[in-house]
């Protein structure tokens, strides 16, 4: 069972929900697909090998000799990855998204691909019960979803898999959302957290995947600003974490909650159950 973690905004507890959950689980994995900002590591707190696996893509190299500028292959790219200054065509490798296309295009043959690293995948290498990967997108680089679909490759069948989402609703949550069973996403009693809760739902909605909602940092008199809305739209409120000082401690140490409060660890786990019910249905 693949169960991605996702939020419409970052900050909203995305984190600490995956890794919390992970925690209660037997026979898991996690994957920490936020590629710009991977954070799960605090709280697992793995031991990285000097190995890591590159992430590759391939960039146009432009054959000087062979260019006549005839500009095709700057109008063909549809991100302006490719420009024209003074009859020389320039390349900025970190928006090229590796189409390929222009080389396809070129008439003269003067366009060949090299390729360039871009982010990196490492793993956990000390052994624990959660068996942990982590996307890393280099710095500077434009496109976390070829680290996403790299990271994925990594994905064990025999395990429960939790997969911790870029926040958003753009290509790099959906990258990550695509092929799991469910998706539980992250929100707070805010009119913040519920506006971009509903532009999440409408992502899910257009992948097709069942969902539910756990709202962090609730209150008991905020929290309909949530499930007023969850009602409506026929998503359960699967879990509320309360706004606690020693939650929040514990965070800010890098200490998983379940690991320090009683009863949470069983939570996560009827969690577990319902998320599993539910894809059974
Ligand atoms: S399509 Fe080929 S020949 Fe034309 S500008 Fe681009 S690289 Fe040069
Ligand atoms: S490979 Fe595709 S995205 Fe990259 S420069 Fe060529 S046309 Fe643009």
């Amino acid at each position: 069972m693949k169960i991605t973690v996702l939020s419409g905004k970052g900050g909203t507890g995305k984190t600490t929900v995956a890794t919390n959950l992970a925690l209660s689980l037997e026979n898991v994995q996690l994957l920490d697909a936020d590629v710009e900002e991977p954070d799960s590591y605090i709280f697992l707190k793995p031991e990285f090998g000097e190995e890591y696996e590159p992430v590759k893509r391939t960039v146009p190299v432009i054959d000087e000799d062979k260019c006549t500028a005839c500009r095709k292959c700057v109008d063909f790219c549809e991100y302006n990855a490719l420009a024209m200054m003074l009859d020389k065509v320039l390349v900025f490798p970190e928006i090229c998204h590796s189409c390929g296309g222009c080389m396809r295009i070129c008439p003269e043959k003067a366009i060949t691909e090299k390729e360039r690293e871009i982010g990196k995948i490492r793993w956990d290498e000390s052994g624990k019960e959660v068996e942990f990967w982590q996307g890393e997108l280099n710095i500077g680089e434009e496109s976390s979803v070829p680290v996403i679909e790299h990271l994925k490759k990594h994905i064990n069948d025999e395990k429960t898999v939790i997969i911790d989402a870029q926040p958003g609703t753009t290509c790099p949550t959906v990258e990550a959302a695509i092929d799991s069973d469910y998706c539980l996403l992250v929100t707070e009693p805010t009119p913040f957290g519920l506006n971009d809760l509903k532009m999440a739902v409408e992502m899910i909605k257009e992948i097709g995947k069942p969902c539910g909602v756990i709202i962090n940092r609730s209150e008991e008199g905020y929290n309909h600003i949530i499930e007023d809305y969850c009602k409506e739209e026929g998503i359960p409120v699967l879990m509320k974490i309360p706004f606690k000082r020693r939650i929040a401690e514990l965070y800010s140490v890098g200490i998983p909650f379940v690991e320090e409060l009683s009863g949470w660890k069983e939570r996560f786990q009827e969690l577990y159950t319902r998320i599993k019910e539910a894809i059974e249905k």
